[in-house]
């Protein structure tokens, strides 16, 4: 079986509900099977591994309703019937590492798995259960533990193998006769998960506190039973949310946000560093992607799961990017997924190479080819991402998402079936002075074809800004002003519903205007609004430093509008009845220099731009060279562009 992934036109805009959290739904059954009283668990991460969870609860007396994505627990209170069969983990590593100490508190009891997880580690975690009483026989799975004599309420166990081994032994020690120390020896790798565990404990009642850096306190208080809703998947969401950074357009996932103790939730700030818009609610992550990003150098260790989509994503990305923090991976997920990170990239055309702890990526187109996916659902969900921009990927084996999200290729329909086509813009940039905004004016008006004058809403920032008293060289602070700012950008300016049409003309803007626009959070946010802008009017006038050369690089058709500066500093005097003309020159030419010089999207020419230099020529001309162009060019297409 293969599945090929065509690339999807135009720009997402979707908000997806997604399965819950496999880590999140098995930690919570563990939990709900040792509470005291009934639970009802909502939007569970149906799998693979959860059947494999709920069939151990049930081998320990748990009685187990399921219903759709809903299931009711009925706990037991700590005292778990001792298995009467061994119980498979069948290919789940949580279910193993969870189990494993489960065994303590029934008295005994075996545990087996699929044939694959029989030699994954172990040894540690039985460890552990030894030191605190248990008869375990076998290093790796299938074990046997005998009987259990007194259960010490002390343990110390390595915290740089795999974080499950630690939770295994935090979720059953509320059940334990006398609570549990854990002291964590060595470096904590993925403390974010076991930051999730104690998240669901608390939620079910228990007490787990930090009692020092490495050392984790639960009381032997049990559990409560209660009603709870399964998160998202936060490694989940890295797949639609690096869609839209990678095609461009608008995802938002519901149901996961800034209130997540999910580590993977950090995956968003990777989108952002790479250069998407990214927003995150209490409730929600959303990502505005552009469809261009920038390659960065970063360390998933805390969200190794992640890896396989920062592949895919840093395939596309502008430059090298590398990945450091996670050679742990190799050994203790589905697949070595380092490896077939590397090898599947490759595979693809794509310049990638392994290191001791993570890889490296060469940014830069793929070709078509058949991906294998090692049994792997999170392989298989990355390299799919490939194909949805410029190069149809086929992935192998497509059924092994089934492990956590059975719907995965639906969803990658629903992002197709509802894309929005691509806005046909006339993009005019050009220099302070060369008459854009005269000459965008009369062409939208010729064409009937609406009009967006991106200085203004730079100007409108830079006027928010100054009013806020901000300081104009705090990137973050005048970001945020960006951000929350409510621009409209029409024949009056307003922000926040003010109407500002005037008071962005002042000197006083006009010189910090160009500072404020170098900031690269400022842009992201002013070419997202200007995207979604166009895309909603579907074709438009847009004039601006950078529309042809970054906002809209897809652009209908691109002029760069020019004149010499003499010319121009005339033009801005006359505006603006200014008498000094020297003066002008030097102010234009300053502007100039900020906004071709700085490092973001600078004013540049693209090169698929007409240059046309105004320097004495009529204004009429130049609107009717754009408009007969533009006319020829989109009534060749599809006649949109109305008549002259
Ligand atoms: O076009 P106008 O002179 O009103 O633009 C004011 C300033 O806004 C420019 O000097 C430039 O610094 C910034 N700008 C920009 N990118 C755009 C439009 C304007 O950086 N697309």
């Amino acid at each position: 079986m293969s599945r090929r992934v065509e690339p999807i036109e135009g720009t997402l805009d979707l908000d997806v509900d997604l399965p819950g959290s496999k880590s999140l739904t098995n930690r919570a059954l563990v939990v709900a099977g040792l509470a005291d009283g009934v639970s009802v668990l909502h939007n569970l991460g149906l799998s693979d591994d959860t059947r494999a969870m709920i069939g151990a609860l049930e081998a320990f007396g748990v009685k187990v309703e399921l219903d759709g994505t809903t299931v009711t627990v009925h706990g037991t209170g700590g005292a778990l019937r001792r298995p009467d069969q061994p119980i498979d983990a069948n290919m789940s590593g949580t279910t193993a590492r969870f189990v494993a100490p489960m065994l303590l508190c029934s008295g005994g009891g075996s545990l087996t798995a699929h044939p694959q997880m029989l030699g994954r580690p172990m040894g540690p975690l039985l460890d552990a259960m030894r030191s605190l009483g248990g008869l375990v026989e076998g290093d790796a799975l299938p074990i046997e533990v005998g009987s259990v004599g007194t259960i010490g309420d002390q343990v110390t166990i390595p915290a740089d193998v795999s974080s499950q081994f630690i939770s295994g032994l935090m979720l059953v020690a509320p059940a334990l006769p006398n609570g549990l120390e854990l002291t964590l020896d060595g470096t904590v790798v993925s403390r974010p998960y076991i930051e999730m565990t104690r998240s669901v404990m608390q939620r079910f009642g228990a007490t787990v506190e930090w009692s020092g850096p490495n050392v984790l306190r639960v009381a032997a208080r049990g559990y409560v039973g209660t009603e709870y809703t399964v998160e998202p998947d936060a490694s989940t969401a890295s797949y639609p949310l690096a869609a839209a950074a990678i095609v461009g357009g608008r995802v938002r996932v519901r149901g996961l946000g800034s209130d997540s103790a999910q580590g993977d939730v950090g995956f968003a700030d990777v989108l952002r560093r790479m250069g998407a818009d990214v927003r995150v609610g209490p409730d929600h992550i959303e990502v505005r992607g552009s469809g261009t990003l920038q390659a960065i150098d970063v360390d998933l260790g805390p969200m190794s799961d992640t890896a396989p989509t920062f592949a895919a994503l840093a395939a596309r990305a502008d430059g090298t990017s590398s990945v450091t923090g996670i050679g742990f991976i190799r050994t203790t997920k589905e697949s070595d997924r380092l490896a077939a990170s590397v090898t599947e990239l490759n595979r693809l055309g794509v310049q990638a190479t392994i290191h001791d702890d993570g890889f490296t990526v060469v940014g830069g187109p793929h070709h078509h080819a058949e991906v294998e996916t090692y049994e792997d659902h999170r392989m298989a969900m990355s390299m799919a991402l490939l194909g949805l921009v410029d190069t149809p990927v086929t992935v192998l084996d497509p059924g092994c998402v089934a492990k956590t999200f059975p719907g995965y290729f639906d969803m990658l329909d629903q992002l197709r079936a509802t894309a929005r086509s691509e806005p046909l813009v006339l993009a005019i940039d050009g220099p302070a002075g060369s008459g854009k905004s005269t000459v965008a004016a009369m062409v939208a008006d010729r064409l009937r074809l609406p009009h967006l004058d991106t200085g203004a809403m730079y100007r409108s920032v830079a006027l928010a800004v100054l009013r806020s008293g901000v300081g104009i060289d705090n990137d973050a602070a005048v970001t945020t002003v960006a951000e929350n700012a409510v621009i409209h950008v029409g024949s009056v300016v307003t922000i926040d519903g003010e109407d500002v049409t005037e008071d962005i003309r002042t000197p006083e803007v006009t010189s910090s205007v160009s500072p404020v626009a170098a900031i690269a959070g400022v842009r992201r946010v002013l070419a997202a609004r200007q995207r979604d802008w166009a895309i909603d009017r579907g074709a438009a006038v847009v004039e601006g430093r950078d529309i042809g050369s970054a906002v809209f690089p897809g652009a209908t058709m691109k002029i760069y509008l020019t004149a010499s500066v003499e010319e121009r500093a005339r033009r801005r005097a006359a505006q603006t009845g200014a008498t000094d003309l020297e003066d002008m020159k030097r102010r234009i030419a300053q502007r100039d220099e900020i906004d071709s010089n700085r490092e973001h999207d600078p004013l540049t020419i693209a090169d698929d731009a007409e240059v046309i230099d105004s320097t004495g020529v009529e204004i009429d001309d130049v609107v009717d060279t754009i408009v007969t162009r533009w006319m020829a060019l989109t009534d060749a297409a599809n006649g949109i562009g109305g008549t002259p």
